[in-house]
């Protein structure tokens, strides 16, 4: 790894951890915190190029729609896709949406179920309830295993000529658990379902790339990858989303509208009605570059450090019990203490300024099959560093005593 790169690797760029100068933040799984050179990207953004896209004529309005494309094209790359397979979203929540909303056209008559797994976020378990009750379509859960990997004999049972949708989280936000994505889209092939990735915890972490892992459409946030608040990407494969009807109508999605009828623009404006969050595709397009900068091989082995450093500390801790797999795990630690609850571990390490998330996790069906309300969860980016791992073992060992002594 050469200088520039370990230089990144830190908190310098992050205004956040200047502002907070003891802040210990392990909540990455639920938003990472942002470079200055996003934040400015935003701000530059907006002081020199301001217009709306697409459908201006003069210079600055040129200006702003070559740097909303450009920022598709950054993200197509990132992820081995091409530009027209990139739409713009909110969230990989919206995205999910869109395609619970939409698949449907796609979907062969005489396929009726959906197959997810036990350890599914809400965002990809709520929408697929709803299509479910909608369409009257069957929902099948692979089963999650007592080393928190998945079943995949069980997936192999699941996943049949009647599947019509296979959507699965890649990395888990509660676990950690890095699913075999690959293996489970070869399996949903030979049965030709469509294949469908919750990428939210593994493209800011780990190389995804699209045409390896051969899904079929794939979600991400903009927000857990460095970049703003608001912005999302859908990938899908060129000749789905041609098929697929928009969900959202009105401007900027249109080649000719009369007062009865409308025609579609072709892919991906047609999935892009209205005013587009363009500053935040600046800003992740910004995001991106900056990961490039480092590497995102060089992130995912810092991470797998930290974690394993994380687990080998922690398993020391007094009646702490551990939901990961040793060996399959993502940087994202899940555990509880003995009697203690998992909120109190949060607000009494936030006493330390140490910053984890506690609860479910949107995850309420998975804590239910492991007997629990929840876990307590400290998950890593690439700037946090042994020490925020010294002082999180340091104010458990604390809270420990206090608790049960
Ligand atoms: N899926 C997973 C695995 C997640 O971790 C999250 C965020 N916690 C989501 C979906 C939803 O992401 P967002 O809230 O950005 O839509």
């Amino acid at each position: 790894m050469g200088r520039l790169q370990e230089y990144k690797m830190n908190k310098e760029d992050f205004p956040i951890f200047q502002n907070h100068k003891d802040l210990v933040y392990l909540d990455n799984a639920s938003t990472t915190q942002k470079p200055k050179q996003v934040i400015n990207a935003i701000k530059e953004f907006y002081e020199t190029s301001n217009a709306n896209i697409h459908r201006g004529i003069y210079k600055l309005s040129q200006k702003a729609t070559e740097k909303y494309e450009n920022s598709r094209k950054i993200v197509a790359k990132f992820i081995n896709a091409s530009q027209k397979e990139i739409i713009f979203t909110k969230s990989t929540t919206e995205g999910i949406n869109f395609l619970a909303y939409t698949i449907n056209s796609i979907i062969p008559k005489e396929k009726d179920e959906i197959v997810l797994t036990e350890m599914e976020h809400h965002s990809n378990l709520v929408p697929w309830q709803q299509l479910a009750k909608r369409k009257n379509m069957k929902l099948k859960f692979i089963k999650v295993k007592d080393d928190f990997t998945l079943d995949m004999e069980d997936a192999k049972r699941k996943i049949t000529n009647k599947t019509a949708i296979l959507s699965v989280v890649h990395v888990s936000n509660s676990l950690g658990t890095i699913n075999p994505v690959k293996a489970l889209i070869k399996i949903s092939k030979e049965k030709g379902a469509i294949t469908i990735i919750d990428a939210a915890q593994s493209v800011p972490h780990m190389k995804v790339d699209v045409k390896n892992i051969d899904c079929d459409f794939l979600v991400f946030s903009g927000h857990k990858i460095l970049g703003p608040l608001g912005i999302g990407v859908l990938y899908g494969k060129k000749h789905l989303l041609e098929k697929l009807q928009p969900f959202n109508f009105g401007g900027g999605m249109i080649k000719k509208v009369s007062l009865e009828n409308a025609e579609w623009d072709s892919i991906p404006e047609k999935f892009e009605a209205g005013t587009q969050n363009i500053a935040g595709a600046v800003g992740l397009a910004e995001a991106i570059k900056y990961i490039e900068e480092i590497g995102i091989e060089n992130i995912e082995k810092k991470e797998k450090e930290l974690m394993k450093y994380a687990l080998e500390k922690i398993k020391d801790i007094k009646d702490i019990k551990i939901y990961n797999s040793e060996k399959n795990s993502a940087g994202i630690l899940s555990f509880n203490l003995k009697n203690i609850h998992p909120h109190d571990i949060a607000s009494l390490l936030d006493d330390y300024e140490i910053a984890i998330r506690a609860g479910h996790h949107c995850t309420m069906p998975l804590m239910e099959k492991l007997g629990i309300s929840g876990t307590a969860r400290a998950s890593f980016y690439f700037y946090n560093t042994f020490e925020d791992i010294d002082k999180l073992v340091e104010g458990l060992n604390k809270i420990n005593e206090k608790f049960n002594n």
